[in-house]
């Protein structure tokens, strides 16, 4: 297979020759991909800055790698993680290979209240968390983009589904989605490659589902951003498994394997890591951004790089950080921030409910491969007739398996019993596990710390985020609806999740903290992801997002982003910006 350019060779291309440019982008991942993509095949010289290291995947990836080639056999070096990494270890995709693509915690500082712990992963290099994340993607419909309107919470998204709906189509085209159509007006189906198959337990739930529910609980396979089939120089999915540690076939989608080689095959994107913003430059005279000032993480110089559109695709608290850090004369709460909305209304998704239940039966049949996928239960609280105690509602991820060999090892044993034991497969067991709705809250915030700094001596954030008492009802909620479809589907031996709530940030899903509206009053971007304030500064991260629906929001950032792009370039030609 020919092995397109890829961001880690973009290296060479890294130290650019000119200051000046069309357009700059903030951050390499998710978004800044898509904005470098689209905004270099639009035509624009593009300089995409990235605070983190270059990636080469023939260098970086690793997930082929045995556990036994591994130094701690793949448990990870726990002195230095305890000391570099105390709080990224706590994500589920930190592992001994997989750390060296999360932030380093003692550069990157940040503080909560003692008694408000708030899990904030990153990642700092080419691509972001793009190469880290767990590729589920899924539409969000307009029971999301009304939802605020409806039930009187925070401001009202200015876009409905139907803005958006091409743009999930474009987007879903080049990354490659696959999944299964379902016709269900909460979870709009999409552009899909042929499903992942289920297994026969997961076929059997879906079966017996259908029979209790109908059409209101449906169970189908997760959509998931990994090729099924070859696509041009990406090739189809191998089944192998560690997904977080890269991916060398190119088959499941992240900038790196993507979209930055797009942009790059325009011969328009300069790309250049080890570019950490610190602020962005504000013309008072013409209320525009003009550019951005840089400190290089290696050789600490500074820098200043003009443009005449700037996005900001950081990643939402970081996109925050920069705007409170870029306060202005005419802006001392936070550059764009007259509605002092930048930091507020941070949201994740609250976890950690479900449950799970066992088969007694085809003890015949086992999983073979290692899907990297799992399905998927899209919301049915508070939809229909089915009404909750709480509004909003959430969705279970999960998926079957065979107990392996890893299920001997709580019980006791010893000799050739412990050695026959850990060769038998156990029962089938499904697990549900649930991803609920946070809803906006003023009071979730980061504020600029008043003493800590970064490395680079760049202030840092104190971030405040809590769940409300309807987020706590959601939670309670999962392991009840997840031990009733059990249940349904006969599993016995059902066991309810013990869990406390997730601790916030822990499921991956930051957002909020500078949200589109429509009322410069309320809300800093308008319905182009445009901020109100300074109409050259478009921000597409999750920052924008005015609700987090319970749905894994990276596509929905990805559209923003490719239709934010157009906006802004059609903008730029009719001299309006
Ligand atoms: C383990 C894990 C699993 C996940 N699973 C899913 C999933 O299944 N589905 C889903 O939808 N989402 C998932 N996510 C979330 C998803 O990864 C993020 O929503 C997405 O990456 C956000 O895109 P982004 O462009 O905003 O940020 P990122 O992809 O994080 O990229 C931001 C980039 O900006 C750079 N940067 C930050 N500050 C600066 C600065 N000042 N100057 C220059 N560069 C800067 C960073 O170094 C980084 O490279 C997961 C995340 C994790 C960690
Ligand atoms: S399981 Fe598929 S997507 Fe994941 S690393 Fe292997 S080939 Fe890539």
């Amino acid at each position: 297979m020919a092995t397109p350019p890829c961001a880690g060779e973009a290296e060479a291309v890294t130290q650019a020759r000119t200051t000046d440019f069309d357009a700059i982008v903030v951050g390499s991942g998710m978004t800044g991909g898509w904005a470098a993509k689209e905004l270099t095949e639009l035509g624009l010289r593009t300089l995409v800055l990235e605070a983190g290291r270059p990636i080469d995947p023939s260098r970086d990836y690793a997930e082929h790698r045995a556990p036994f080639e591994m130094r701690f056999r793949g448990l990870g070096d726990r002195r230095y993680v305890a000391r570099r990494q105390a709080e990224q270890q706590r994500s589920v995709s930190f592992d001994e290979v997989s750390h060296r693509f999360w932030t380093d915690d003692v550069d990157n500082p940040y503080s909560t209240p003692a008694n408000t712990p708030f899990d904030w992963f990153r990642a700092r290099q080419v691509g972001g968390k793009s190469i880290i994340w767990g590729r589920q993607v899924y539409r969000m419909s307009d029971l999301d983009f009304e939802a605020n309107a409806r039930d009187g919470i925070a401001v009202d998204w200015p876009i409905r589904y139907a803005d958006l709906a091409p743009w999930y189509d474009r987007v879903e085209r080049f990354i490659g989605v696959s999944g299964r159509a379902e016709q269900l007006r909460q979870l709009p189906d999409g552009v899909f490659l042929p499903p992942m198959a289920f297994n026969i337990a997961e076929q059997h739930v879906r079966d017996r589902m259908a029979q209790r529910y109908g059409r209101e609980r449906v169970l189908t396979i997760g959509r998931v951003a990994v090729l099924t089939e070859a696509r041009g120089a990406r090739g189809a999915c191998h089944y192998c498994g560690p997904c977080q540690r890269g991916c060398i076939t190119r088959s499941y989608f992240s900038s790196v394997n993507a979209t930055l080689p797009a942009a790059q095959a325009t011969g328009r994107l300069t790309l250049r890591p080890w570019s950490i913003v610190r602020g962005l430059v504000y013309d008072p005279a013409r209320r525009r951004v003009t550019g951005v000032r840089v400190v290089d993480a290696q050789s600490r110089a500074e820098l200043e790089f003009t443009g005449r559109l700037v996005f900001l695709c950081a990643s939402a608290i970081e996109t925050a950080r920069l705007l409170l850090n870029s306060a202005t004369r005419e802006f001392p709460g936070g550059l764009a921030n007259s509605s002092d909305q930048v930091g507020r209304n941070l949201m994740d998704h609250i976890k950690n409910g479900g449950a799970s239940g066992e088969f007694a039966q085809w003890s015949d049949r086992e999983v073979i491969g290692q899907r990297p996928n799992g399905i998927y239960v899209p919301r049915f609280r508070n939809i229909g007739g089915n009404k909750a105690a709480f509004v909003r509602g959430f969705g279970f991820q999960g998926g079957a398996n065979r107990a392996g060999w890893q299920a001997a090892l709580r019980a006791p044993g010893i000799g050739v019993a412990l050695k026959a034991r850990l060769t038998q497969l156990g029962p089938w067991t499904m697990a549900f596990n649930g991803y609920g709705e946070m809803l906006p809250r003023p009071t979730n915030r980061a504020t600029v710390h008043p003493s800590l700094v970064d490395a680079w001596g760049i202030p840092s954030l104190h971030i405040t985020c809590a769940w409300s008492d309807n987020e706590l009802a959601i939670h309670r909620d999962m392991n009840v609806a997840a031990a009733e479809l059990l249940e349904a589907a006969g599993a016995r031996n059902i066991v309810q999740s013990t869990r406390g709530p997730s601790t916030p940030g822990n499921a991956n899903h930051e957002m909020g903290t500078a949200r589109m509206g429509r009322d410069a009053r309320t809300s800093v971007l308008n319905g182009w992801n445009q901020a109100w304030d300074v109409p050259n500064l478009f921000i597409t991260d999750g920052a924008c997002m005015t609700s987090s629906g319970c749905q894994n929001p990276s596509l929905t950032y990805m559209a923003l982003t490719a239709r934010a792009c157009h906006h802004a370039v059609e903008e730029l030609t009719r001299r309006n910006l």
